[in-house]
């Protein structure tokens, strides 16, 4: 028997254990949350901090393989533990994912189209911005998530305030594009090299937040799939990645595909693989790092995924409710999947509900009773 660890207690670190137990591995985490959601189902939790020198040494003894699931762990935890076992993926790809400045030097050096933008370190670079940047989106270049550590601006006044209030740490202001809309892909990559990808995710997002994902998705050109499909391939190759890679994409007004970030993880968007798919994201991550056979994953039904936030535990007075979760897997093709988190709060990541159908329209027909029952706006 072999023994799999992961930097990282939240949900994605969760289900990577949940996966890999499924396979017959024994699963150790590194979070200093006591309470993690990963901790609460791995065979052992280490609670310390991801640069606590003891804790790494003895991740290292116990386990064969180590990978991450967040997306800000220290690239120099991954560094240290790369001395002495596989670590997938490395502290050199993921510092890259960390830094937009990096990532988008990256983007453009593997010839994928992103956003026009300038990287800002000092006020004194505001000056320089050119004038085609405005309208733009000022992001931190590191640590934002969630759409957090962002500021839209129009003219050059805001912008230096924007810079201002983001604490004048580096960042990126990009041109702000008309989106037609967002879509995302997962592209798993061995140390061998080989690299599969699957269907595209197109995606709603909600205040800066993800909401809803469909596959396959329904307003992508055929064309426009296989180049996001390609482009991601090349990001991934670029980086000599391996594991599970996310990069998200924007399809423009003028139906131009133009890349905007990637996370060195498994992602809430391919959250639907998990029923929709023969073999699931997680589980490629586990694959990944342990040199087992990747192959071309397939969808076996259409999908929506429902995003499940901490406001659904709330009715609008802000008494607390539990979810009508009984009349939501009564409804055909539901699947859920809670994460564990015992504090509900708003804009809290507290699970996801897969509908599955044997059409497109079925598994909507499915969503939209679901959004009903659940109090979610109705996007269809
Ligand atoms: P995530 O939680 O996905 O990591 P994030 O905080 O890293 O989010 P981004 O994905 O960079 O943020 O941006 C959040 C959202 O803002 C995007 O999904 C998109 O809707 C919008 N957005 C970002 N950049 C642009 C842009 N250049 N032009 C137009 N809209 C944009
Ligand atoms: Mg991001
Ligand atoms: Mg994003």
């Amino acid at each position: 028997e072999a023994t799999l660890g992961v930097l990282g207690g939240g949900q994605l670190g969760r289900m990577f254990v949940q996966a890999a137990q499924s396979l017959g591995y024994t699963c150790v985490v590194l979070d200093p949350d006591a309470a993690s959601p990963a901790g609460a189902v791995a065979q052992a939790h280490l609670k310390a901090d991801y640069l606590d020198a003891a804790a790494l040494a003895q991740l290292a003894q116990r386990c064969h393989a180590i990978t991450t699931e967040f997306e800000n762990v220290p690239a120099r935890a991954l560094d240290s533990l790369a001395a002495t076992r596989t670590v997938a993926p490395a502290g050199r790809a993921v510092a890259v994912c960390q830094d937009r400045a990096r990532e988008k030097a990256h983007f453009v050096a593997s010839g994928v189209p992103c956003a026009p933008y300038a990287v800002l370190r000092s006020t004194a670079d505001l000056a320089g911005v050119s004038d085609e940047l405005l309208p733009g989106i000022l992001k931190t270049a590191r640590l934002g998530y969630d759409g957090k550590g962002q500021r839209r601006v129009t003219d050059r006044t805001q912008l230096a305030l924007a810079f201002q209030e983001l604490g004048g740490v580096e960042c990126v202001l990009e041109q702000m594009l008309p989106l037609a809309l967002e879509l995302s892909v997962l592209v798993v990559r061995g140390a061998d090299g080989q690299a599969v990808t699957y269907p595209v995710q197109q995606n709603l997002h909600r205040d800066g937040i993800l909401a809803v994902t469909e596959v396959p998705a329904p307003d992508v050109p055929q064309a426009l799939q296989a180049q996001a499909r390609q482009s991601a391939v090349a990001i991934a190759q670029g980086l000599s990645y391996v594991g599970v890679l996310c990069v998200e994409f924007f399809v423009l007004k003028d139906g131009r595909l133009v890349v905007n970030e990637m996370a060195p993880r498994p992602h809430n968007s391919g959250h639907y693989t998990m029923n929709a798919c023969d073999v699931s994201q997680f589980e490629m991550q586990v694959r990944a790092m342990t040199g087992l056979p990747l192959r071309e994953p397939r969808l076996h039904s259409p999908v929506v995924m429902l995003n499940l936030l901490g406001d659904l535990w709330f009715t609008a007075e802000g008494e607390e409710r539990t979810p009508d979760w009984a009349g939501v897997l009564a409804l055909p093709g539901a699947s859920l999947h809670l994460y564990g988190k015992a504090q509900a709060r708003v804009g809290r990541k507290m699970g996801h509900l897969n509908l599955t159908g044997a059409t497109p329209e079925a598994a909507r027909e499915s969503a939209r009773q679901a959004c009903a029952l659940l109090g979610l706006p109705q996007q269809w």
